[in-house]
């Protein structure tokens, strides 16, 4: 890989697509998979319905009782039995009776319809109610009425879900109810977070002169943990190309799948990290055609892909959201890599360098449509700027000047959120 070279934000991101693989399966408890990524396709084992049942309270008989029958000439049925959920029924329904049923009772031999008991003379309202002898059904219903038919749903032996479905609440319920209790997914992505500086200090220690306390590491851990990813911080390391070559050996004592380093990459004198990944090889620097986040290294250290970004908090956010977030979602068998993206419409002029931009915005549905107030001041340090903003309007690459009124779009940094 050449070092320098000047690239889009979509040939940049594309080389890190490329540099990172989904990773190995997994068998994990139902009730941890929720934000997991199917590793296998799923085959249902049963049917669902399992079998036939009612779909209302009611009372359970043949349709063709039901002839001609209203409120005002109703049709009198002999009841003989009480079917609840959960019931295992032993009656049979002949011609002439009828069963009372719950919702989701069984439907019993004989039977293939149901009348709701509201349209019956003995519309109950408590469970005490006892069971009438007769029944007066008060409406005609046809054959199949309010009847939840077996395998409706779902087929026993057909394929409901396929590698690479995000188990989402509903797939989490759907895979309760055919009994699979255990599931198959790529296992999350491990990822390593070194923050480098000779004037980094800890949240906790109070000011010195020159000095300012990490922020990025504490911002990429959380990015990383709300992408269902496993963060590995391996602290600050000092300028000073041992102490990096220290901090990624431990990364590799504990098999880390991707290293996010921020600051030391770009023509600073102490740009160490730098130093420590030209003489490791594999690793490529590149001047990426974007704002913020010019900068940016990619490749490998010791065989584990690398991505170094800028030191600039913005800079680092941004380029986290651009470069680290999709190849973290790929590595975690994600195919969904994008933030959503808007048509919004700029309220105010925007300049830029022509490098693609990502502007901090605040986006707001206006109409049928979205509109966009730019957070104000967008210097790379400034973290207000990020804090206001729910949205990156993007600049394309070449733009220098956009006219209030304009149209571009926004990606969403907030929705959907991710978070397990
Ligand atoms: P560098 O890439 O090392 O030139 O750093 C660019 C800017 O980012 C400098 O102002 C650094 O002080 C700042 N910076 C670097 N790392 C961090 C960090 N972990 N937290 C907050 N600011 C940082
Ligand atoms: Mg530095």
């Amino acid at each position: 890989m050449s070092t320098q070279e000047y690239l889009t934000v979509a040939a940049a991101l594309q080389l890190v697509l490329d540099g990172v693989a989904i990773l190995a399966a997994e068998t994990i408890p139902l009730h941890e998979a929720p934000g997991r990524v199917l590793a296998e396709p799923i085959y249902a084992r049963d049917s669902l319905p399992p079998f036939a049942n009612s779909s209302m309270d009611g009372y359970v008989l043949q349709a063709a009782d039901t002839a001609g029958a209203t409120a005002n000439r109703p049709a009198a049925l002999r009841v003989l039995a009480d079917i609840a959920a959960g019931s295992d029924v032993t009656v049979t329904v002949l011609p002439g009776t009828a069963a009372r049923i719950m919702t989701g009772a069984p439907i019993p031999p004989g039977a293939n319809a149901v009348v709701p008991v509201e349209d019956t003379n003995e519309p109950w309202r408590d469970e005490q109610r006892p069971l009438p002898p007769i029944i007066h059904i008060h409406r005609q219903v046809s054959a199949g009425a309010y009847v939840r038919h077996i395998g409706e749903d779902i087929v026993a032996g057909q394929q409901i879900l396929n590698t690479g479905h995000l188990l989402r609440p509903q797939e989490i319920g759907a895979l309760a109810a055919l009994g699979v209790s255990r599931v198959p997914v790529i296992r999350r992505p491990r990822v390593a977070i070194l923050s480098t500086g000779d004037e980094l200090i800890d949240v906790n220690e109070p000011l010195r002169p020159g000095k300012i306390r990490n922020s990025n590491s504490y911002t990429q851990t959380a990015q990383v943990a709300m992408l269902g990813a496993v963060p590995i911080p391996l602290g600050v390391a000092r300028d000073d190309e041992a102490d990096v070559r220290a901090k990624l050996q431990t990364g590799l004592d504990v098999g880390v799948d991707l290293f996010v380093s921020s600051a030391g990459v770009s023509v600073g004198a102490y740009d160490v990290v730098k130093a420590v990944l030209e003489k490791a090889g594999n690793v490529g620097f590149w001047r990426v055609r974007m704002r913020p986040g010019k900068p940016l290294a990619y490749g490998r250290y010791q065989g584990v892909p690398y991505l170094g970004l800028p030191g600039n908090p913005v800079s680092a956010m941004v380029s986290f959201e651009r470069f680290a977030r999709p190849a973290i979602l790929k590595m975690g068998g994600h195919t969904n890599l994008e933030r959503p993206c808007v048509s919004v419409t700029v309220q105010e002029e925007i300049q830029s360098d022509g490098r693609e931009s990502y502007i901090r915005a605040v986006v707001t549905r206006m109409g049928d449509g979205y509109t966009a107030v730019t957070t104000g001041e967008q210097g790379s340090h400034m973290m207000t700027s990020l804090i206001k903003a729910n949205a990156l309007i993007i600049l394309p690459e070449g733009s220098t000047h956009i006219p209030a009124g304009a149209t571009l779009s926004a990606m969403m940094i907030d929705w959907p959120e991710t978070v397990f």
